[in-house]
């Protein structure tokens, strides 16, 4: 099979037709039609095997994964995903018929189920990495920004945290929950939140590399503070099956590869908020406030003596 033969029966048409795709794959570039005003988001994210995932993560989960990262990204700005563009390297062991297809099969179930168009890319040899890059649209001025936190906002995640944490700790250990991997391999990106959330929300991230590391960016980006409850993150029916309250922490804070999107809102515009979310859960899980720093709290208000940070990829 030729690197041209590949593309043509894998990825050329992966993914729902779009009018506003004028040229997709086949020739040097895609030729898109954003909508008359609109503002353009771009984003990319590549994942390595035995990085961002493990070596026997099945295809179909590895092809959904690198394409949901990226959706995550562009639903913490509140941005309407449209287009996507797919570099893949591969070793000679893996262009092969199986793997491949069922790649192509997970990375094409996501673009279909949110509506995405699989454009272009390019195909090379080497190690495993997958790099999708994912455009989307926004009006002009309504991105989410990490960057617009005010004091008084109540912090607040959608879903429930630690999931995919404890699916990865435990992927070796014990017989897997269905429902914790399919979080870990298969996260659906807050497309939905994200739109909906356009115009409340004063600050959005999503959460990719633990909780504590991700609203970091925010209180950063924004010049202040926050307080979080640690008895407020929410949790799944099957991660509170885990009893230990530290370890539940340290997955729920410190975890990552949950891609639920953390959200500052003013306090007068979080029934509205939930309103929009319809079954989608909005925890409140804390306040910003004017000092620096990130002050966890336990149920009696109790600040915590706790360096919670979340995952560093070039870390100490
Ligand atoms: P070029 O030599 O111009 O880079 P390529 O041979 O790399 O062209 O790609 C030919 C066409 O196939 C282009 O339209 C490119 O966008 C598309 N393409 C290549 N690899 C992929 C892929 N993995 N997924 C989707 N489209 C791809
Ligand atoms: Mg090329």
């Amino acid at each position: 099979m030729t690197e041209f033969e590949l593309i043509q029966r894998y990825f050329a048409a992966q993914s729902a037709p779009r009018a506003d795709v004028a040229l997709g794959v086949g020739d040097d570039t895609a030729v898109l039609r954003p909508p008359p005003g609109e503002e353009l988001a771009v984003t990319t994210d590549t994942l390595i095997e035995g990085r961002h995932f493990p070596r026997d993560t099945a295809p179909g989960d590895v092809g959904w994964k690198a394409l949901a990262v990226n959706l995550s990204d562009l639903a913490a700005m509140g941005a309407q995903p449209r287009w996507f563009v797919l570099a893949l390297t591969l070793e000679p062991s893996r262009a092969h018929d199986a793997w491949l297809a069922a790649f192509a099969e997970g990375l094409a179930r996501l673009a279909y189920e949110t509506g995405v168009a699989l454009v272009g890319g390019d195909t090379t040899r080497g190690a495993l990495s997958i790099t999708i890059t994912a455009l989307g649209t926004l009006p002009p001025g309504a991105a989410l920004r990490r960057s617009g936190a005010r004091v008084g906002d109540v912090v607040c995640v959608t879903g429930t945290l630690g999931d995919a944490a404890l699916a990865l700790r435990s992927a070796s250990a014990t017989a897997g929950d269905e429902y914790l991997r399919a979080r870990l391999n298969r996260p659906a990106p807050r497309i939905e939140a994200g739109l909906a959330l356009r115009g409340l929300a004063n600050a959005a991230i999503d959460l990719s590399d633990g909780l504590a590391g991700d609203l970091r960016h925010i209180l950063q980006a924004s010049g202040v503070g926050a307080e979080i409850e640690i008895d407020t993150l929410p949790m799944s029916a099957a991660f509170a099956r885990l009893h230990d309250p530290a370890e539940r922490l340290r997955l729920q804070a410190c975890g990552g590869d949950d891609y639920e999107l953390c959200l500052c809102i003013p306090p007068d515009r979080l029934t509205q908020a939930r309103t929009r979310l319809g079954a989608l859960p909005l925890t409140e899980i804390g306040r910003i406030r004017g000092e620096p720093g990130l002050v966890w709290r336990d149920a009696r208000g109790k600040p915590l003596n706790l360096d919670l940070h979340g995952y560093r990829h070039f870390g100490d």
